[in-house]
């Protein structure tokens, strides 16, 4: 079944870049500009994976994973920051958290697509169907 992901990004570049990598690896995804509307969208949508900026108008990517985890039908939804790296500090603040991976901007292709592939593969061995 084709495995859907939420894109919670501000930046339209970004967010295009990262819609278009997961369609062209046989992914749903589905754009989300506001972090504000993220939360409606992900509890309608329930993605298989969520993928977020952290520097966000509005609300910050770290309250949005915060209030993600907070919600009992949302919990066990893997989350992937993707953010401009600024040191370990930042890493630990978003894994603390809750993401469950940390990928820098600029992203490598590469390494985007093997922790999305990761972190939905990790997910379906601890909830199995
Ligand atoms: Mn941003």
């Amino acid at each position: 079944m084709t495995k859907r992901v939420l894109v919670v990004e501000d930046n339209e570049l970004n967010l295009k870049l990262f819609c278009d990598l997961l369609k062209a690896h046989g992914f749903m995804a589905e754009p989300v500009r506001d972090a504000r509307e993220a939360l409606d969208h992900a509890r309608a949508s329930r993605p298989d994976l969520i993928v977020m900026d952290i520097q966000m108008p509005h609300v910050s990517g770290l309250d949005l994973i915060e209030a993600i985890r907070s919600e009992e039908r949302l919990r066990d939804t893997p989350i992937m920051a993707v953010t401009a790296y600024a040191g370990k500090g930042d890493e630990d603040r978003v894994r603390t958290a809750g993401a469950d991976a940390f990928v820098s901007k600029p992203i490598t292709l590469t390494l985007f697509m093997d922790s999305v592939t990761a972190l939905i593969e990790e997910t379906e061995m601890r909830l199995p169907q």
